[in-house]
């Protein structure tokens, strides 16, 4: 794809945008968008991937922080059947979306905002059935990490605990204008039919996470000192253990 705009690229969103056909085509196969399906694109910077999937479905609605962007997009005639919102992404509630629920969610998001943008997943999760985002390659191997490797972590429990996530594909720098420093995967996201964690125990889970992998060297018996933990589940829970060592369920025990 030629750069279709004297677009200034701004790091502080993330803007590195999609420039091989071959790769956005792969990518929109495996989103796989059907003509009942409800899109609602994260970033769709110059219409790279909007462009494709417009004409597969009934609905489509993409959401651009970069007011040069927004009236670019909103000229394309060939994008006039797209609803585009000028907005953070992270303050859009899906249920005022205007297209019906449920809503597949795709994007090639900006990096430096993908924990946010997960948590903001998790959070209206009653509104939406499967996502695809592309993430840095890095990210997808924590979010998919399996205990006790070292990319199982903070946000592979937090994640985890509500979301099944896998890796589709990878890929390589060169096919981005700019190219980032990294690479990147595709990865498929799916709302765990029972999470492992109830809503009203949700901050301590938050905070048992967070205290137990902040020193990932040390036994749950000293990170986890503070939360009054019952015997009973220490017997259960091996406290002697490390942090990577516990599964999203025996997370979700301590939080209950
Ligand atoms: N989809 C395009 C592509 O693949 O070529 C652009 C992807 S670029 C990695 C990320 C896009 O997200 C940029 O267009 C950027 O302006 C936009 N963006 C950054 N932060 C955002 C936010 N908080 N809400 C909505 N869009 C945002």
């Amino acid at each position: 794809m030629v750069k279709k705009t004297q677009h200034t690229f701004r790091k502080k969103w993330g803007q590195n945008f999609l420039t091989d056909t071959n790769l956005l085509r792969k990518i929109v196969k495996t989103i796989d968008p059907k003509p009942d399906d409800s899109v609602l694109e994260i970033g769709p910077g110059e219409g790279a991937l909007t462009e494709i999937i417009l004409p597969l479905v009934n609905h489509l609605a993409a959401i651009e922080i970069d007011p040069k962007l927004i009236e670019y997009l909103n000229n394309r005639e060939d994008l006039r059947d797209c609803h585009f919102i000028h907005k953070d992404v992270l303050l859009q509630e899906l249920s005022e979306l205007p297209i019906p629920a449920p809503i597949k969610i795709i994007g090639n998001i900006p990096y430096n905002i993908t924990s946010p943008i997960l948590f903001w997943l998790i959070e209206q999760r009653s509104n939406w059935n499967e996502a695809y985002f592309m993430v840095q390659k890095e990210m997808a191997d924590r979010l998919t990490g399996e205990v006790g490797t070292k990319a199982y972590g903070r946000l592979t429990v937090m994640i985890g605990a509500f979301l099944e996530v896998e890796t589709c594909f990878s890929i390589p720098p060169d096919v981005f204008i700019p190219k980032p420093k990294v690479k990147s995967a595709i990865i498929k996201m799916e709302k765990r039919h029972d999470p492992f964690v109830l809503d009203e125990n949700f901050n301590r889970f938050e905070k048992i996470v967070a205290s137990a992998f902040s020193r990932r060297r040390k036994m749950l018996r000293n990170t986890l000192s503070g939360f009054g933990i019952s015997e009973e589940l220490k017997e259960k829970i091996d406290f002697t253990r490390r942090p990577e060592t516990l599964t999203i369920s025996e997370f979700s025990e301590l939080a209950k």
